[in-house]
């Protein structure tokens, strides 16, 4: 039985107080024992103040990304040490606005996933196709691309200890969700590669969907079979929006 995970990614957005609001917010409106499980991944300089907040709750706190350096002279970054020294447990990799604007190559992810592993944080894989991919009918293939650069270089083990996230780019930010039965067909490919490796730890990786789920579309994608709940960018700094998305995958 896979537990349903919701994360909020809140990207560059936000302010110490504007936090401090939401996860009050949120923290109210949440049910106490619900079923799935929470995560909240705030830019990095309010990881410790959200982290604190959080304290006592079951929601869980993670980066949205990660150095794949452990240490030294990489001004700027934040190493997997730091973020789990700061109280993370997950971290999203591969993002697509990372691998776009950023010019994260697969290869690069890999070296994060790895990364954030070695520290014991659980990375949140992000893969996905662009529409121009998708309306040429390559959504699989660069879907399968984008999981076994990683699995190459870790063995589908390391998915024990890992979350994949189906993000389709069109989708991501422009208020255009997959439906319910693309996002399937999608989590079942990935379901299957990894299943055809290993079928205990297919069964059992969670693989969320991202773009766009929103209150009034998450019930439907979360009742698909494949879809272990969602990876939520923009409605996840509305408490009352993604206090409902929570409760929809519990
Ligand atoms: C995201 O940033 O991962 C995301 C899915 O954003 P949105 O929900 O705003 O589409």
């Amino acid at each position: 039985m896979r537990r349903a995970l919701v994360a909020g990614n809140w990207k560059m957005h936000g302010s110490r107080a504007e936090n401090a609001d939401l996860v009050e917010s949120l923290l109210d409106q949440l049910a106490p024992g619900a079923e799935g499980e929470v995560l909240l991944c705030p830019p990095s300089v309010y990881l410790w103040e959200t982290g604190i907040q959080l304290k006592g709750s079951d929601v869980a706190l993670g980066a949205q990304t990660v150095c794949a350096e452990p240490k030294g002279a990489f001004t700027g970054e934040v190493s997997a040490a730091m973020l789990k020294d700061v109280g993370c447990s997950y971290v999203i990799v591969g993002h697509s606005e990372r691998r776009q604007l950023f010019g994260e190559s697969d290869e690069f992810v890999a070296r994060k996933f790895v990364a954030a592993q070695s520290q014991g944080l659980i990375p949140v894989l992000c893969v996905g196709e662009s529409l121009e991919q998708r309306e040429s009918e390559q959504t699989m293939s660069v879907v399968s691309r984008q999981l076994e650069a990683v699995l190459s270089v870790t063995g589908v083990a390391a998915l024990e200890m890992a979350v994949v996230a189906y993000e389709p780019v069109w989708a991501i930010g422009t208020g255009q969700t997959a439906s319910p039965e693309q996002a399937q067909e999608v989590h079942a490919m990935i379901r299957g590669r990894v299943a055809a490796l290993d079928g205990t730890i297919g069964d059992s990786v969670r693989i969320l969907y991202g773009g766009s789920v929103k209150a009034s579309n998450a019930k439907d994608l979360f009742a698909m079979p494949d879809i272990d709940g969602g990876l939520v960018g923009g409605a996840s700094l509305n408490a009352d929006e993604f206090a409902q998305i929570c409760a929809a995958a519990g």
